[in-house]
């Protein structure tokens, strides 16, 4: 742990549980300053970026034309991969192939949500179960690891599925929810190192794994940002990006004409990842996701920073629940409560104690930037 002394953005909720972050001379931190520079000046969702978005959208229909769909979107039954699957049928007129990666973690409002959308879109929904004894042994080997980004099994695995499934049906265009509008400010590398980095992961799957990856779903960096991209010409769009985004008009919309069922935090609809993000990340390593949640909301004028600090004041985690949770982790992954607990207590690592390609990301995040590719990213 640095020495540092704790400040707060006075903008945004942003402190110094992000060891790399900047305050300014008036104690507006990077994340803050790169918004207002870099983001929002080359952002629009009026006119200019729904015709921006016309095209790609007429791009995808004539590509489209004679398939069966012409776009793929990967649906988690959040909120933003609920609210783009509707945008992408009922405002653009696309024919997307729902997609949805089970990795063992679904809450039951997640299905449910799921299920109502496909059924009211009529729409068709395919579902790819990933492994569960590897799912399982890799996820505990990221507990073994003691880093913070115990996550990443199930995000590689989405999105290597994704990718996988694209390539193997020639599908060219890969929807996704992720969205300037709430994700502005994205988790610091400390907190939540890239999950697409497959080195990271076979490193310390070869380190704590007890069993072989045959059937768990892998991707590369190169592969996906290169090859997939300019061999395949595989485009992932963001259409949120380009059209008004705001969380509470989208959640009424869903609930309203689908019954969708809200979640009581972003990334709750895997009851890993809420038990992760609101318990394991906190309560370990003193990194709240939320804090990069409210600051995405308060930059966007979604939130006001009296009620992200309001709401900052309480734990993430519901107290009476934690304990049940725990158990369900732990009894899920096939290990004692204690076991689980001796994780929590070892020593917390970092990415940097396992091998990685941390300096192709840096490189290509650096590139992206200078063709304007890119205008947040991570750091
Ligand atoms: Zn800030």
């Amino acid at each position: 742990m640095s020495s540092r002394p704790f400040q707060i953005c006075t903008n945004c909720v942003m402190d110094t549980t992000d060891a790399k972050i900047v305050f300014d001379a008036r104690g507006v931190c990077d994340h803050c300053n790169n918004f207002y520079r870099n983001i929002l000046p080359n952002w629009d969702t009026g006119e200019r970026g729904r015709a921006a978005l016309e095209k790609v959208v007429e791009q995808i229909k004539a590509d489209g034309q004679g398939k069966q769909f012409d776009c793929i979107i990967g649906m988690s039954g959040g909120i933003d991969s609920s609210y783009l699957t509707w945008v992408a049928k009922e405002q653009l007129g696309l024919r997307p192939l729902v997609f949805h990666v089970d990795a063992g973690w679904n809450s039951q409002i997640a299905v449910n949500n799921i299920e109502r959308l496909i059924d009211a879109l009529e729409l068709d929904l395919y579902t790819e179960v990933i492994d569960w004894e590897e799912m399982r042994n890799l996820q505990l080997a990221f507990f073994k690891a003691g880093v913070p980004h115990i996550d990443t099994p199930q995000d590689h695995a989405f999105f290597a599925t994704m990718y996988n499934f694209a390539e193997k049906h020639g599908v060219r265009y890969i929807l996704t929810g992720a969205n300037l509008s709430t994700e502005c400010i994205r988790n610091p590398i400390e907190w939540m190192y890239y999950q697409s980095d497959s080195i990271q992961l076979r490193d310390i799957h070869a380190k704590f794994g007890t069993r072989p990856l045959n059937k768990f779903p892998l991707t590369t960096i190169l592969r996906h940002k290169v090859y997939l991209r300019y061999v395949k010409r595989i485009q992932v769009v963001a259409p949120l990006n380009y059209v008004p985004y705001l969380k509470q008009d989208a959640m009424r919309l869903l609930q309203e004409k689908f019954g969708w069922q809200p979640y009581p935090q972003k990334h709750f609809e895997s009851r890993f990842t809420k038990f992760y993000e609101s318990y394991w990340l906190p309560k370990k390593f003193g990194y709240d996701t939320r804090k990069v949640q409210y600051s995405s909301l308060i930059l966007t004028k979604q939130m006001t920073r009296e009620e992200a600090l309001e709401k900052l004041s309480q734990p993430a985690y519901d107290a009476a629940t934690v304990m049940q949770d725990f158990e369900y982790i732990a009894t899920k992954l096939g290990i004692t409560v204690a076991e689980l607990q001796g994780y929590m207590d070892a020593p917390n690592k970092s990415y940097r104690d396992y091998k990685s390609q941390e300096t192709i990301y840096l490189f290509g995040a650096k590139v992206m930037r200078m063709l304007g590719l890119e205008m947040g990213g991570k750091r």
